[in-house]
């Protein structure tokens, strides 16, 4: 198969963020099957938004996975019978997954008991189980809690740790411990020093990395030290746009392919394989 004929998933984005614009969105996808990225998994964020996600993947079936869950982002802020929403919505949409969700202790989180995160975020797990629908997660200096929460569930349904920056030693006990978890990188990557992110994509079990481009956040961020460990990829790698979209997946395949020293069209086809694995029986992986 030549690169140009290659096909992506893009595991993890959210396609209804006010930063696109109402009547971009066929361009949008236009640009993103030029690139080869055929399939998409739409994340919704909060009750609000959940209507705008279902409106996109009802257009474009052929290409959009429906996400719905609560971002730790929006904990505190919601209806108090936000989880009776979710679960509703889900039902009534056999082929959505449940995101995003997920523990963020950083500063960018708004102020909100950490607990309350955690319990919000359990919730979901157990929903996520119980209805056995992947689960895209947001993880941001919280790997302790997230390993202890999946330590309780144990989950078996697919769990898919999205824009994944942790330490390779955390994708090796997570893998081994957790045979439903994927590790989906999208450029948020780069904010980590070279050494330590390479280590980390040469970590990941191949049969468990997926890409993602978390648009419109997550562009790649090359500094000097990334250029001088990557050589190769940073001659052939065109700017990076200040707003993420689906077709910039191109420039991650490049990227894990450099750091993990493999061809790009063999990690195309096994990242697709990993993404329908996790989207298995939603219509978009058929
Ligand atoms: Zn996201």
């Amino acid at each position: 198969m030549a690169v140009s004929s290659i096909r992506l998933f893009d595991a993890h984005c959210h396609l209804q963020d006010a930063r696109f614009g109402a009547g971009e969105l066929d361009d949008i996808l236009s640009r993103s099957r030029a690139a080869g990225v055929s399939r998409m998994a739409v994340n919704g964020c909060c009750v609000e938004d959940w209507p705008l996600v279902h409106a996109i993947a009802a257009a474009h079936g052929e290409m959009v996975v429906a996400n719905y869950g609560l971002h730790p982002w929006w904990v505190g802020r919601q209806p108090d019978h936000w989880l009776d929403l979710l679960r509703q919505r889900l039902l009534a949409n056999p082929g959505a997954g449940l995101g995003e969700c997920g523990l963020d202790r950083s500063r960018r989180a708004p102020p909100c008991p950490f607990e309350e995160q955690v319990s919000v975020f359990k919730a979901q797990l157990l929903l996520a189980q119980e209805l056995q629908r992947p689960l895209s997660v947001h993880c941001v200096r919280a790997v302790g809690h997230l390993r202890e929460a999946l330590a309780e569930v144990r989950p078996t349904a697919p769990v898919l740790l999205h824009s994944w920056c942790g330490a390779a030693e955390d994708v090796r006990a997570i893998a081994s411990a957790h045979p439903s978890a994927f590790f989906s990188v999208s450029g948020g990557i780069s904010a980590l020093p070279p050494a330590k992110a390479i280590r980390t994509l040469r970590a990941i079990p191949a049969d468990r990395l997926l890409l993602e481009t978390d648009a419109p956040d997550g562009g790649l961020r090359l500094g000097p030290a990334w250029l001088e460990a990557l050589p190769g990829f940073a001659r052939s790698a065109p700017p990076c746009p200040e707003r993420q979209e689906p077709a910039g997946l191109r420039r991650m395949l490049a990227l894990v392919a450099a750091a993990r020293g493999e061809g790009e069209v063999g990690l195309a086809a096994l990242t697709w394989r990993n993404a329908c694995a996790v989207f298995a029986g939603l219509p978009a992986a058929r």
